[in-house]
């Protein structure tokens, strides 16, 4: 499938170019990119041929009106998601209408003129979203994870451009942006439930034209602990006794999810019965408060 790009970009002429300022700009570029002032260059060839096509084509009236309104239809913001990633530009399909097959760009705007005529306007990168499981207390109880993932960044050979010394970037291939793998730390507030979604602005992919950057999202969901269980802020743990400390009573260390604490078991205590540990849970409120910490008693069996 042939695909082509913007003539106007291709001559370096604005949209509102007459056709007199069309032929004239042609013929400039024609003189300086003809194959027999080039040595037989294959690469002045390939140029040749495709600002012969873009003159084709703007130089009558009929397949330039026919131009502009597909141009028109092909070029109309993308907005966010996957598809704001394709170059507009790029993705032209003339097939059966073009001969010319040229796979390259030829560009031979100068960066202002880029600007200038650069349909392209600032686009924001893309918003991703991963899963991510993490362990209870850090659902819980907050703090810091580090998060590798990949996502659109600058490309630095071309330094964002698509170009180097005016030949299209061999490594983005013209399209600016690479994708790169990063690792960044992600702080977990304390206390979300246990499913969260975590966004974190301007981390998800760069954005195109100085656009700005996407946003991370992190759907967190907490993994199961062997020992304790979360009911929203607090936190349950069964605790097995031997008979005889459920029958005298007696002090028990047993741990919370972050610290060992001393309870009082009670004479008499049964199966089933539950002490509560004020404190000890989950963090309520962006960590100003904590739910509570409940034993619940188990007594072995003699
Ligand atoms: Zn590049």
């Amino acid at each position: 499938m042939a695909t082509t790009k913007n003539y106007y970009k291709t001559l370096g002429v604005e949209k509102s170019a007459t056709f007199a300022d069309i032929k004239k700009r042609y013929r400039e570029l024609a003189k300086k990119h003809h194959p027999d002032v080039n040595n037989g260059s294959k690469k002045a060839e390939n140029n040749f041929k495709i600002i012969s096509a873009a003159y084709n084509v703007l130089s009558d009236k009929k397949k330039r009106l026919e131009y502009d309104q597909t141009y028109r239809r092909q070029t109309r913001p993308k907005g966010r998601g996957p598809n704001a990633w394709s170059d507009p530009s790029n993705d032209f399909d003339f097939s059966g209408r073009q001969k010319t097959g040229q796979q390259s760009d030829f560009r031979q705007t100068t960066p202002e003129e880029e600007q200038k005529y650069d349909p392209e306007f600032p686009t924001r990168g893309f918003d991703l979203q991963f899963m991510i499981d993490l362990p209870l207390v850090t659902v819980a109880l907050g703090g810091t994870v580090p998060y590798s993932y990949e996502k659109y960044v600058k490309c630095m050979d071309c330094e964002g451009t698509g170009f180097v010394d005016s030949e299209e970037c061999s490594v983005c291939k013209g399209k600016r942006l690479v994708v790169e793998g990063v690792t960044i730390d992600v702080k977990i507030p304390p206390g979300i439930g246990n499913i969260y979604t975590l966004r974190i602005p301007d981390a998800g992919g760069e954005g195109r034209n100085g656009g700005p950057p996407g946003d991370l999202l992190l759907r967190i969901t907490a993994e199961k602990h062997p020992r304790f269980k979360r009911l929203k802020d607090d936190l349950y743990a069964e605790i097995s006794i031997s008979p005889e400390l459920a029958e005298k009573g007696g002090p028990l260390e047993i741990e919370t999810l972050d610290s060992v604490q001393t309870i009082e078991v009670e004479e008499g205590t049964l199966t089933g019965e539950e002490l509560r540990i004020p404190g000890h849970g989950a963090c309520i409120n962006w960590g100003k408060k904590r739910g509570d910490f409940i034993v619940k008693f188990k007594i072995e069996e003699e």
